[in-house]
């Protein structure tokens, strides 16, 4: 197996690529993690077993996707690594692109999963909208390839290696001259271990106060079907799940009212435990459920909320 090289702005899921990583290569030593401007990420990663090579470039900011692959690129060829794991999330995917222009590399995104077989890597990716999964690979010998985020979990335990790596860094087109935290609603559904996602069956915006007290008594966020967001415009469209939203793996999802479209069922189908409410009892989303109540989701969630 050629050498491996991990990178992702976010600590988390680096973590999850080096675990990705080694469960495609023997040796921990063909793996490599490279960070940027990120101390507290070099400290995490090498506590997980990574050989760690940092760059501290001032003038390398990660808003300038150009030049972070640009920088990546370089440390690869430095690092001898051909096989180059990504994050998919927003970010990641565009610097996978511009990465395999860089390097001349084949390039998938949205990976679910790695398998190995004589060295060849097989990536599963949702296909037909979600409709089936593919088995692909790339037949370039040198690969990016961004991995969907909580497809693996995080690395923990071991002892790694803190490394220095210098990139030539070009003057970037782009001057950083502050950073703000995102104005206005700020939610992080992938994240989240418990979701409560509300489709069209809601009766009104007004009944989202229940639903809201359903999440918080079990921890979690609220989510919903794309027509909640664009067309009624109840919630934010970071709240979506779906092919246009986003992809989500909780631990449990409460569905209320959803009737599970393709394009909806493929941001939640990886949850390891999904309810589906709804008065229909043939609803799509029913089958993809481990249990369905088929009943009125507004007395179902009253009758949850004072039992919880
Ligand atoms: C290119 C494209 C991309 C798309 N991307 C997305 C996406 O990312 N995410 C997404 O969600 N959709 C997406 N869609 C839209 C998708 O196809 C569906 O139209 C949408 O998911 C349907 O939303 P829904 O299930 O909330 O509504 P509906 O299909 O109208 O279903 C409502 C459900 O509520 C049930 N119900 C009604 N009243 C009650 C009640 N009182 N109690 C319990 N249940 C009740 C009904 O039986 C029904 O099953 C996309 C479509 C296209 C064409």
């Amino acid at each position: 197996m050629a050498g491996i090289l991990i990178f992702s702005d976010k600590t988390n899921l680096a973590l999850e690529l080096l675990t990705a990583a080694n469960s495609i290569s023997s040796s921990s030593a063909d793996i490599k993690a490279v960070t940027i401007n990120n101390d507290e990420q070099v400290q995490a990663l090498s506590e997980a077993g990574a050989n760690v090579y940092r760059i501290n470039a001032a003038d390398l900011i990660m808003a300038d996707v150009g030049a972070v692959a640009a920088a990546l690129g370089q440390a690869a060829g430095e690092l001898g690594s051909d096989i180059i794991l990504l994050s998919s999330n927003r970010r990641g995917k565009e610097i996978a692109g511009r990465l395999a222009q860089v390097v001349g590399a084949g390039c998938l995104t949205d990976v679910n999963s790695l398998e190995t077989d004589d060295g060849k890597i097989t990536c599963k990716r949702n296909a037909l909208a979600g409709a089936t999964v593919a088995n692909q690979y790339i037949k370039a010998d040198k690969q990016v390839i961004a991995i969907v985020p909580k497809s693996f979990a995080p690395a923990e335990g071991g002892s790694g290696s803190i490394n220095d790596l210098t990139v030539e860094v070009k003057p970037s087109a782009l001057k950083l001259l502050e950073v703000k935290t995102k104005a206005g609603e700020s939610v992080d559904i992938e994240a989240a271990e418990v979701i409560v996602a509300v489709g069209q069956g809601l009766n009104s915006k007004d009944d989202l106060v229940m639903v809201e007290e359903l999440a918080k008594l079990l921890g979690g966020e609220v989510a919903c079907s794309k027509p909640v967001a664009t067309d009624k415009k109840w919630l934010s469209e970071d709240r979506v799940i779906g092919l246009s939203g986003k992809k989500c793996k909780p631990q449990l999802a409460i569905i209320l009212g959803v009737s599970g479209q393709v394009q909806f069922t493929v941001g939640i189908r990886d949850a390891k435990t999904i309810v589906s409410i709804n008065t229909d009892d043939n609803a799509t989303m029913n089958s993809l459920s481990d249990y369905v109540l088929v009943t009125d989701l507004h007395e179902a969630v009253k009758a949850m909320n004072s039992a919880l």
